[in-house]
């Protein structure tokens, strides 16, 4: 007999953990799939730490689903009694004209957020383990922070199967079929029918949204996604850098990249590394998760220049997965052919402190087609 659920979520990673507790919220009978365990380290939710900020250089658009989302993660932390968003701020160097930089405050001055310009002899004061060029501006914002990243993945699936919800992991969704009013997912162990389905596949977005065989293979705009393979590093590091000596989470606009890191939050080494840049990835099973040579001259380089008192040998390393759109924004929304299916793909490496937020809105979208909160700007689009 098949299993029938009111709601099937397809990838139990950052953002389909959080569907799943917002689905389990609202009474639904819930079945998430997994091909792998929950929290892992093969797509793009590990590493330990996220950051998390509100004054969004991206777009002010985001701001109020930031807003939102720091709601929710005080929820989430109460319901599960850890601490997973720590507030220890966020600073942002680079050019005062540069996007970071004048995109924090421009989004702080549409939506009033406290943030504060620093001179660079301030800066240099405040974060001693850091090299500021002369002309340089550096904006802090205080409420911003870092998220345990894996905690919140096992927060959220904790939380949602107390609610009642099913999670099946070393699972993997092979076919996948909607009439518009039922779905039907076949994986290597078995087939599962439920009224509605949420799609949080992060790096796997391309093949399982090519799955259906009603979609005539007509190219999607999931066909336009880019998936990259990004190095994290461990650095040692010297004590100027530790958390508790007022070091917050960073973030640099170099004339060659932006790089961005942690403080020393575990007495040894800090985590840093480049948001730009990155190798195509064709088989995100098959990437190589190996330290390359070529993976440290660019942090070497930055480290060198702008943190002149952290051990350049990485201790240890993570290779993670970016799923890249054409413009960076991301993508969420019904699927084109059958409202009962919402996606949530393209995080563009910026997608996890939102996870709370819109697995609120996957949820409410597959429901209702309504999200409480504005996400028009990131319906999935048209690319050239
Ligand atoms: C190095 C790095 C640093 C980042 N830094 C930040 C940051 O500081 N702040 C921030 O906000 N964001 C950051 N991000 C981005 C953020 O982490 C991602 O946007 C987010 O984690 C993406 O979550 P996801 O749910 O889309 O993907 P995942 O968490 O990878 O989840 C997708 C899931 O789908 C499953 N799946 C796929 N196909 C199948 C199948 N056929 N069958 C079964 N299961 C399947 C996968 O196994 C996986 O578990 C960073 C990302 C990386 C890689």
């Amino acid at each position: 007999m098949i299993e029938t659920y009111d709601v099937i979520v397809l990838g139990v990673g950052g953002f389909g953990s959080s569907a799943m507790y917002h689905l389990a919220r609202q009474n639904c009978r819930v079945l998430g799939i997994d091909r792998f365990h929950i929290a892992h380290d093969r797509g793009s939710s590990h590493g330990e730490t996220r950051i998390i900020r509100k004054a969004y250089f991206e777009h002010p658009d985001y701001v109020p689903l930031l807003q939102r989302a720091y709601v929710l993660w005080d929820d989430l932390q109460r319901e599960c009694g850890q601490t997973l968003l720590h507030k220890v701020g966020l600073f942002i160097a680079g050019k005062a004209d540069c996007d970071s930089v004048s995109g924090t405050l421009k989004a702080a001055r549409l939506h009033h957020l406290p943030v504060d310009q620093l001179d660079v002899g301030e800066a240099r004061r405040r974060f001693p383990g850091y090299a500021f060029p002369e002309d340089w501006a550096v904006v802090f914002e205080a409420d911003a922070g870092y998220l345990n990243v894996e905690n919140c993945v096992t927060a959220h699936v904790a939380a949602a199967c107390r609610r009642g919800a099913n999670v099946r992991t070393g699972e993997t969704v092979l076919a996948w079929e909607s009439d518009g009013h039922s779905v039907v997912v076949r994986t290597d162990r078995g087939v599962y029918s439920a009224g509605r389905l949420v799609i949080t596949p992060g790096a796997w977005a391309q093949p399982i949204l090519n799955l259906p065989k009603a979609a005539n293979g007509r190219p999607g705009w999931w066909d336009h996604l880019k998936v990259l393979r990004k190095v994290l590093c461990w650095f040692p590091a010297d004590p100027v850098y530790d958390v508790d000596r007022g070091n917050s989470t960073f973030f640099f606009e170099t004339p060659v990249g932006q790089f961005y890191g942690f403080p020393r939050l575990d007495g040894q080494t800090v985590k840093m590394a480049e948001h730009t840049g990155g190798l195509t990835v064709t088989d995100p099973l098959a990437v190589d998760r190996d330290l390359q040579p070529s993976d440290l001259p660019r942090l070497v380089e930055f480290a060198r220049e702008f943190m002149p008192r952290l051990g350049i040998q990485p201790l240890r390393h993570a290779v993670c997965l970016y799923t890249m759109t054409p413009d960076g924004h991301f993508c969420i929304g019904r699927h084109p052919e059958w409202s009962n299916v919402a996606i949530g793909a393209g995080f563009s490496g910026h997608g996890f402190k939102f996870t709370g937020v819109l697995g609120e809105v996957l949820s409410d979208l597959v429901l209702t087609g309504q999200a409480a909160v504005p996400v028009d700007f990131l319906t999935p689009r048209k690319w050239p």
